[in-house]
């Protein structure tokens, strides 16, 4: 008997154990006090690549802020991507936007209780099918994120690596075999927690482990077992590294330039200081003067660099460089049709930004960022 097997044929005894333990520890969540499906969705959207102590105060302010599907699809981008800014991610925050109009749109405001029709929805995945689905109208979709991967593969010492696209259909269907039919929402909810709480990435706390004696990964090996080796994943390659050049350009009302980035692709949507990649044996200040001619049609002159500020994103990471400008000549329009004003400094705060620009903030004296957000 393979290691799948051997755990669907335990099924029943695992479905207990993560009841019972589930009862007795399942984190306090605020969406977890309603089976309103539009909180739901909302929690599921937000904690997309996202940890739950970062993505609680914005699950709370967006549910203040936009009580109802309704009051989300009647608000600008640019205020959803406000409330939204310090969570990164932002096609989530456009997805959020543009399905709350197609729901109101297509579904009278109603979340559709159908996996096709919710997979159809921008930013709806699988798992953020699954999850609706499950929680709030207890239809047998089980999901299948890291955390579930994790306890899965430890559960069956599962030898294959995880991150094609057939293993990934295998693990689907090992999760659907295991899930409780009479309350597919709470066992979703009981397997994340696990996941969270005791099947950790480093660390499991396997003696606590309600599933000790069905884990594969826990009994075999050395004493003290392998839960470690599991998942099998692939090396990472090794993530780039780009310097970014922006110029801070005032004009004699003591406004900043600012334009608005494309809503396709990263961090679409958002305002942002002018700049961009430093090019191969270009010197920074070089780079600024560059960009800023490329995208606005101004020249200018670059004068004092302010601290460097580092970020990480998902597969790369910045220094971003940014220099005090001053226009030599020309008018400041976007050569990609975008938004380009000239921002006062009291109201530059009203602006969503990315965090690098954000970070610029400070030595700016542009308000305070606001340390919650992350
Ligand atoms: S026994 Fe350990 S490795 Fe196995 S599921 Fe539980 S915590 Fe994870």
């Amino acid at each position: 008997m393979n290691g799948i097997a051997h755990v669907v044929a335990r099924k029943e005894l695992i479905q207990i154990g993560l009841k019972t333990w589930f009862e007795r520890n399942a984190r306090d969540l605020p969406w977890r006090n309603s089976k309103d499906p539009y909180l739901i969705y909302l929690s599921e959207i937000i904690l997309q690549q996202t940890r739950i102590d970062q993505g609680t105060p914005y699950f709370l302010r967006f549910a203040n802020e936009f009580p109802n599907i309704e009051s989300l699809a009647a608000a600008t981008l640019d205020r959803v991507l406000k409330e939204w800014e310090g969570l990164g991610y932002y096609s989530r925050a456009r997805n959020l936007h543009r399905s709350a109009s197609l729901i109101v749109e297509l579904y009278d405001g109603v979340i559709p209780a159908d996996f096709e029709q919710l997979r159809s929805l921008p930013g709806i995945g699988d798992y953020t099918a699954a999850a609706i689905l499950s929680i709030a109208f207890r239809k047998p979709y089980a999901v299948l994120d890291s955390n579930v991967i994790r306890i899965l593969t430890r559960l069956s010492a599962f030898s294959n690596e995880v991150s094609s696209s057939l293993t990934r259909k295998t693990l689907q269907v090992f999760a659907t075999d295991l899930l409780d039919h009479k309350a597919p929402g709470r066992h979703n909810e009981s397997i994340m927690d696990l996941g969270a709480l005791v099947c950790r990435p480093k660390n499991p706390d396997c003696i606590h482990c309600p599933l000790n004696q069905f884990c594969l990964a826990c009994k075999s090996g050395h004493p003290f077992g392998r839960p470690m080796d599991f998942p099998v994943k692939k090396k990472r390659a090794r993530v780039p590294h780009y310097d970014i050049a922006v110029g801070i350009v005032l004009n004699q009302n003591e406004e900043f330039l600012i334009q608005r980035r494309a809503e396709e692709g990263m961090l679409g949507g958002l305002w942002e200081f002018p700049g961009g990649k430093r090019e191969s044996g270009e010197m920074l200040h070089e780079s600024c003067r560059r960009e800023l001619r490329e995208e606005l049609g101004i020249d200018v002159a670059v004068g004092e660099a302010l601290p460097p500020v580092n970020h990480a994103y998902s597969h790369f990471k910045i220094t971003m460089y940014a220099f005090h400008c001053s226009i030599q000549s020309g008018v400041p329009i976007s050569k990609k049709g975008l938004p380009v004003r000239w921002v006062a400094r009291d109201k530059m705060s009203d602006y969503a930004f990315p965090k690098a620009n954000r970070a610029l903030f400070e030595t700016l004296k542009i308000g305070v960022p606001l340390p919650e957000r992350g």
